[in-house]
């Protein structure tokens, strides 16, 4: 069954016609907590790959972390920090979130800071091939070298105003963006070496960098909020076709602004939540992810304190409704569910077929309980079969230090945990949705 995305560039649902599919999304700059607004984002980001992974597709998934950039700098010096420890302490609670929300790790998180060298070898091609010049401060794009800029975010580049004069004096136009800037004072010596000068990249120049070396020329899918439409996207694209000529991104799924009292949730607007303060006031985390999946990812969608916590007592009654037996999954309902999910992510529609499911008397408790198991492989809600084995807390802590020690290639360290494991009488067993624990 082919799945069918809104793609931002051709303004159509269209179908995701490789069924290998490459995937890149823009991810965090780890300069502060991720808001609930960013966190819907990747919560839809990874209701993408599940329902892609539902409907037989093999996917490769990236998602980059931005350890580099102005803000990072200025945090920093504010927090009397390094910029590594800065990085390093945010990306730990994003992953932190990401496990709380039953968001999949992607399968690669390629760091901004490592991939420098390949950005300035980028950019001394581009400079080569006449699509970037260097200018006082650093080394510009020249958008007017670049075919169709502009076509992602439906551009009117004639009707423009230049109200945009950001960068140096002796830009060639105001469109022009920087994929380079020369270190200055401010920078706190962050600053790498490059033939054209000493300095740091631009964060556009990143991210075609970090997808290109990932997963190669062209992608299917690239996602990010529609935020990143312009001027992120729209410079992506024009960077990474003018290095390799060839079309970058198929297509490009972009999920809606979270919105409090009439206004986008962000970070500059000071009126942002994070998902330690719905955790404090008593939220359930996937709470918070249900509530997401009642809205469509096209919508803004309006948070409200009494909002998420609806979706709090719905999600418990969901829950309440598995029973400790499993039976067949129906496979009118399974099919009736892939025909939602794989026409652009329903998931509104995906969450009423669940209630239906529970509430369809001439089916049997264990058929419902597997029916509602099978929609989770995409929703992730965590549904568990009520009594089922509890698992104590310390046995849960172990694995998941075993699963980090396996990630980073500790097999020694992760065999130790093993075997502790067992003298408590517990036994882990690996499959492929991950660690299984069980009772000797
Ligand atoms: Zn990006």
């Amino acid at each position: 069954m082919d799945v069918r995305l809104f793609n931002t560039l051709s303004r159509a649902v269209e179908p995701v016609v490789n069924h290998e599919v490459k995937m890149y999304h823009c991810g965090p700059t780890v300069y502060d907590f991720a808001h609930i607004g960013n966190l819907r984002s990747f919560i839809m980001n990874d209701i993408l790959r599940r329902t892609l992974e539902y409907a037989g597709y093999e996917v490769k998934q990236v998602m980059n972390i931005t350890d580099i950039d102005d803000k990072m700098i200025a945090r920093a010096a504010k927090e009397g920090l390094t910029i590594n420890a800065l990085a390093r302490s945010y990306e730990n609670y994003l992953l932190a979130d990401f496990k709380f929300l039953n968001i999949l790790t992607p399968h690669k998180t390629p760091h901004a800071t490592v991939h420098v060298g390949g950005m300035v070898s980028m950019i001394e091609k581009l400079i080569r091939d006449g699509f970037a010049y260097i200018a006082t401060d650093g080394v510009y794009f020249e958008v007017d070298k670049s075919k169709d800029y502009g076509a992602l975010a439906h551009l009117d580049l004639d009707a423009e105003t230049e109200s945009r004069v950001e960068g140096a004096l002796d830009k060639k136009s105001h469109r022009d963006f920087a994929l380079w800037k020369f270190e200055t004072q401010e920078d706190n010596g962050a600053a790498y070496d490059a033939s054209f000068g000493r300095g740091r990249p631009g964060w556009h120049i990143e991210c075609s960098e970090m997808s290109r070396d990932t997963l190669g020329d062209t992608i299917d899918i690239h996602t990010g909020g529609v935020d990143l439409i312009f001027p992120h996207h729209t410079n992506e694209i024009a960077q990474s076709e003018a290095f390799t000529g060839k079309q970058f991104v198929k297509m490009w799924v972009h999920t809606e602004f979270v919105m409090i009292d009439g206004q986008k949730m962000s970070k500059s607007l000071g009126n942002h939540t994070t998902l330690k303060t719905l955790i404090e006031r008593g939220i359930h985390p996937l709470a918070y992810r249900y509530w997401v999946l009642g809205t469509h990812y096209r919508s803004k969608a309006n948070f409200t304190w009494e909002g998420v916590s609806g979706a709090e007592t719905a999600l418990s009654r969901l829950a309440g409704h598995l029973g400790e037996t499993i039976g067949t999954v129906n496979l009118e309902y399974k099919k009736r569910f892939s025909e939602i999910i794989t026409v652009d992510l329903d998931t509104p529609r995906a969450l009423a077929l669940a209630w239906e499911v529970v509430k369809d008397d001439t089916l049997s408790s264990p058929d419902k309980t597997a029916t509602l198991l099978d929609f989770d492989q995409v929703l992730g809600l965590g549904l568990v079969p009520l009594k089922n084995e509890i698992i104590p807390e310390n046995i849960k802590v172990l694995a998941r230090l075993r699963d980090e020690a396996r990630k980073n290639k500790d097999w020694k360290k992760s065999d130790e945990i093993r075997n502790e494991i067992n003298e408590l009488g517990y036994e882990i067993l690996d499959t492929e949705k991950g660690q299984e624990i069980k009772k000797k």
